[in-house]
């Protein structure tokens, strides 16, 4: 049984990687990957043979070749499992294939919680930046001195502002994430996230942290802007551009001061808006 569950996690492990390489790629052009790419190697070796071959079969038609069961559905295709199917996969005594697109299935954490996400579906249509994010998910002051306080403050306010259930199990998660490699990137900005959440919509909280932290940035640079994403399967592809897009506009010194000089979560609300908006319409 631990078996199963290890392999599963190493090629959950194993595809955050290779998004994490696609990332990069889209948020720092110039980035050199081979740190990345031989962790990528690295996990990749001492796969089974058989699963290693099937799952870069996989990569080269999706990105994601390992997924998990969402309301019964897979979530890479959409085909409802056999309720047998999801026990099994639950279990996890061996490792599971979907019938219809030959992903590789796991059982997700529950973590959005259920009344945000149907209050989410009676709302005006959102446009922007508003679609993935909202005032109450802005924290002007992070207060933590360390990566993980800081994380941990964002957390608590998606749960405190319910957009997860469970605010300690969010934590773990997005710092077994963040050991994986970091997303620290340029320019004091860092885009942990936590992935494969099971239903709701995509949601991300701005954290902003006037003095800075050590967040395994390149060089020595302090962490001054926090993008923290929660991202259900369903929602990968939103991620991505999401992604690029706050790369491409925070990269501009301008817009990176207009964050840093908010006061208030309001001000910073109003700054996000104003300074994303040639970025998502
Ligand atoms: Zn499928």
């Amino acid at each position: 049984m631990t078996t199963t569950h290890s392999l599963i996690n190493q090629l959950i492990q194993l595809q955050e990687l290779i998004v994490a390489n696609m990332q990069k790629r889209v948020s720092q052009p110039n980035a050199r990957l081979d740190e990345l790419n031989k962790s990528i190697s690295a996990l990749s070796a001492d796969l089974p043979q058989q699963v290693k071959s099937h799952f870069n079969r996989l990569l080269q038609k999706h990105p994601e070749a390992i997924v998990p069961i969402a309301n019964d559905l897979c979530s890479g295709c959409g085909m409802a499992m056999a309720k047998s199917l999801v026990q099994a996969v639950h279990k996890a005594d061996s490792m599971h294939r979907c019938p219809n697109c030959a992903r590789y299935l796991y059982y997700p954490e529950q973590l959005v919680a259920r009344e945000k996400v149907s209050r989410s579906y009676g709302e005006a249509r959102k446009t922007g930046i508003s679609r993935f994010t909202s005032p109450e998910l802005m924290m002007v002051k992070l207060e933590g001195e360390t990566g993980e306080e800081v994380l941990a403050e964002m957390c608590n306010c998606m749960a405190k502002e319910g957009f997860v259930e469970d605010g300690e199990h969010l934590l773990d998660l997005a710092l077994q994430r963040e050991a994986i490699i970091s997303t620290a990137v340029d320019n004091g900005l860092a885009f942990p996230h936590v992935r494969g959440v099971e239903g709701g919509g995509l949601s991300m909280a701005v954290g902003i942290s006037k003095k800075g932290v050590k967040f395994g940035g390149p060089g020595r640079t302090l962490t001054r802007i926090f993008f923290f994403v929660v991202i259900p399967t369903a929602t990968s592809a939103f991620y991505l551009k999401l992604i690029a897009g706050l790369a491409r506009t925070f990269r501009e010194k301008e817009a990176r001061d207009m964050l840093l000089e908010a006061n208030t979560d309001e001000e910073l609300w109003k700054a996000l808006i104003k300074t994303t908006k040639k970025t998502f319409n």
